[in-house]
């Protein structure tokens, strides 16, 4: 695998507030990269400083192989773009977007026409291309959306918080896309969200807050970090576990019978159930989320 993004001290202030304080990390290329975080934390000013919209006060940037600042035409070339608002003219058909959008790109009318129609495809919009944007629901805006990014065959697609504001289904139909783009064509996605299930199917995630980058590594291996999974024991005889436990120094909590112990990784639940195993009469293990993640790292729920 190599690197298509490499960010290296990134860092935006808007006069006295610092919205993105001195980033680093790397993007593989064909992979789903996730920058999660809650409102404010900095992430569109990072995704904007990347995509050539806003100028970095310090650090440097490369993009699919552009230096960020000396060839930003080279990275605007290689980059699609879905908006957190979209760009698309709400009076127009999806079609006439699109072929207003691709008219930028100095293409013959039948490359035009190609071009528009393989975004088409791959965005899922078919359906709806000729009715106008403005008429459309949510997810079929979010469709059209991502097809005017791709009509120059972009090899790495930046996403604002594509699903932000959809309903679940939708959320899902959207993500569905956003899957198959990275898995059959081996485009690079880099995506924002606050949605903690969405982020747990990145390859890789870098948590930010604050203008800083918290953690970052696949969600397994944040899980294994920053969350604690949950043992729980249902034993036949409550005092002799209570005393096994104690014996061991392992902290728990009883509930409604039910011995909950936390453990730091999901296999050393194996060593407290081998010293038992025949005082347990029924048992769960209950893996840490996206969300016991986020807690830790930030002491706080997410600010939605
Ligand atoms: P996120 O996308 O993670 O929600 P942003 O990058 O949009 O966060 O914002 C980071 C911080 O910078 C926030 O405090 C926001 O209010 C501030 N900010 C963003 N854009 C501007 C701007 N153009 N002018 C002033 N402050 C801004
Ligand atoms: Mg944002």
């Amino acid at each position: 695998m190599s690197t298509i993004i490499n960010v290296k001290g990134l860092a935006k202030s808007f006069g006295s507030l610092e919205a993105v304080r001195g980033v680093d990390f790397d993007v593989e290329q064909g992979s789903l990269f996730a920058f999660l975080g809650p409102n404010g934390a900095g992430k569109s000013t990072t995704i904007d400083m990347l995509t050539t919209q806003l100028k970095p006060d310090a650090g440097e940037a490369t993009v699919a192989g552009y230096r960020l600042g000396r060839d930003n035409d080279g990275i605007r070339s290689a980059i699609g773009i879905v908006f957190q608002d979209s760009l698309l003219d709400p009076l127009l058909t999806v079609e006439e977007n699109l072929l207003v959008r691709g008219s930028f790109y100095k293409l013959s009318r039948s490359e035009l026409k190609a071009a528009v129609a393989r975004a088409v495809e791959t965005a899922g919009a078919g359906d709806f291309l000729k009715r106008p944007y403005g008429k459309l629901s949510g997810g079929q805006r979010r469709r059209a959306d991502i097809a005017r990014a791709l009509i120059h065959t972009p090899q790495v697609l930046f996403l604002d918080e594509p699903t932000t504001g959809l309903d679940p289904q939708t959320r899902q139909n959207v993500w569905t896309t956003i899957r198959r783009l990275q898995k059959e064509r081996g485009m690079t996605i880099f995506l924002t969200t606050h949605y903690m299930e969405e982020a747990a199917q990145a390859d890789r995630i870098v948590v930010m807050d604050h203008g800083k980058v918290l953690a970052e590594g696949t969600p397994y291996e944040l899980k294994e970090r920053y969350a604690t999974d949950m043992l729980k024991l249902k034993p036949h005889d409550a005092e002799e576990l209570a005393a096994y436990l104690q014996a061991r120094s392992a902290s728990y909590t009883v509930a409604s019978g039910i011995f909950h112990i936390p453990v730091a990784e999901t296999v050393r639940a194996l060593d407290i159930i081998d010293g038992c195993r025949s005082n347990i009469a029924g048992l769960e293990i209950v893996s840490g989320t996206m969300d016991d993640v986020f807690l830790h790292l930030t002491g706080t729920e997410v600010r939605a």
